[in-house]
């Protein structure tokens, strides 16, 4: 016998969108933190209370990037208070100027970190099936201005670092990797951490590890290493002496505690993401139309995301539609990096052609939409999910009538 539960939608009035009963009673978010061991935290919270060293390079801070660096197998870990400033300070440590090629298809930041301090980002089209930064659209993107490449690993999916690195080096560019998302893949076997010049991790509430808000530079440069310590510490070499021009980037105590808290977590929270991934897989393996984003299965991967492509032409629906529906049944799916940077401001009146060299990055950006996993989601939750989005796609047509009533 099934069993029946009480919000089960049988005709289209019973979406909530249409006045029914919501599927969840509360909001199912995309990036609801990974929370690790509580005691373990309170614990931490109480020695660093008793310690009474709350910031400026405490022990807990030191232990973080030692056990981070050790996890990806990187010379140095230098923590930061977030990835934006963690960008704004590899990119100025690197001496990037000019002119920085970037994907369009990113969380802003990316664009920011350069903008902020005067270098022009220009966006480069992706590969569509990556989603990461099109190395054959690179080279002619680069001019005598150019002085680096950020690639992004988009949902932890590794870019082709082997195709830029070769480019970088070809054209005597600096390298780096956004890898906000990427904290415990890999690639070719190898952790993402020590490619290129430097990575960028970011252990904000929302990513796959957090430390509340946080941020690393990862790189296997000593003099890169030395020099990022001094700048996000006012440039402070000893007590009274400044040596560089620098800001306040530091990360505080509390938040390295709990970051070292989420790092003795990192293995439950893969297998836990993994067995979501593999549950929203053969749910929706045989829906045509909604193509979920696969990783390589050669390489270790945290899934932390679960990204589903909105094909309308096959759907009938629209991913907007599909968002709206969804998040009226309390679950928050969301449109990432939509409309992508290059149509937000103030890249949008710096560049307003921009779109016509970004044809990928406008398809994917409105064909895209996450749903949530971590460890606040389960296989029952997700099969609630997957079966409402298959009674939308039965419905596609007395869904449109009913709109257009
Ligand atoms: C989240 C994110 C950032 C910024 O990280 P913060 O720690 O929130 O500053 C940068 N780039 C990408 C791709 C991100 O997803």
């Amino acid at each position: 016998m099934t069993l029946i539960s009480d919000n089960l939608k049988t005709k289209i009035e019973d979406l909530a969108i249409f006045g029914g009963k919501p599927l969840f009673s509360e909001k199912q978010h995309v990036g609801r933190p990974n929370l690790g061991d509580r005691t373990q935290f309170l614990n931490r919270i109480n020695d660093m209370l008793d310690l009474n060293w709350l910031t400026n390079r405490g022990p807990f801070v030191k232990e973080f990037e030692q056990k981070i660096a050790d996890y990806l197998g990187v010379k140095h870990c230098v923590s930061v208070c977030n990835a934006t400033i963690a960008l704004e300070l590899a990119i100025r440590a690197l001496e990037l100027t000019g002119e920085v090629i970037i994907p369009s298809f990113t969380f802003i930041a990316t664009a920011h970190a350069l903008q902020w301090q005067e270098i022009t980002p220009v966006f480069c089209d992706i590969d569509p099936i990556t989603h990461t930064i099109d190395p054959d659209k690179i080279e002619s993107m680069i001019t005598p201005r150019t002085t680096g490449i950020i690639g992004v690993h988009v949902w932890g999916q590794p870019c082709n670092i082997e195709a830029l690195t070769t480019i970088a080096k070809k054209h005597n560019l600096k390298l780096m990797f956004d890898a906000a998302h990427a904290m415990g893949c890999s690639y070719q076997g190898k952790m993402i951490g020590s490619f290129g010049d430097a990575e960028v991790l970011s252990f904000h509430a929302t990513k796959f590890l957090n430390s509340f808000e946080g941020g690393a530079i990862v790189t296997n440069n000593d003099e890169l290493a030395e020099k990022l310590i001094l700048m996000e510490n006012f440039g402070f070499s000893g007590l009274d002496n400044v040596i560089y021009i620098g800001t306040n980037g530091k990360m505080s105590e509390v938040c390295a505690a709990m970051g070292l808290t989420s790092l003795e977590s990192i293995n439950e929270f893969i297998e836990i993401n993994h067995q979501n991934y593999q549950c929203y897989q053969q749910e929706l393996k045989d829906i045509k139309g909604i193509k979920l984003f696969t990783y390589n299965q050669q390489e270790q991967c945290n899934y932390q995301y679960i990204v589903l492509e909105i094909d309308e032409e096959i759907t009938n629906i629209s991913r907007d539609k599909f968002v709206d529906i969804l998040t009226a049944e309390n679950i928050i799916a969301r449109r990432y990096f939509y409309p992508g940077c290059h149509r937000m401001q103030p890249y949008k009146s710096y560049f307003p052609h921009a779109g016509l060299l970004l044809p990928e990055t406008e398809k994917l950006s409105n064909k895209v939409m996450l749903l949530p996993t971590g460890v606040n989601m389960n296989p029952d939750k997700i099969i609630k999910i997957t079966d409402l989005i298959k009674f939308i796609l039965d419905n596609t047509c007395s869904i449109a009538n009913k709109d257009n009533k």
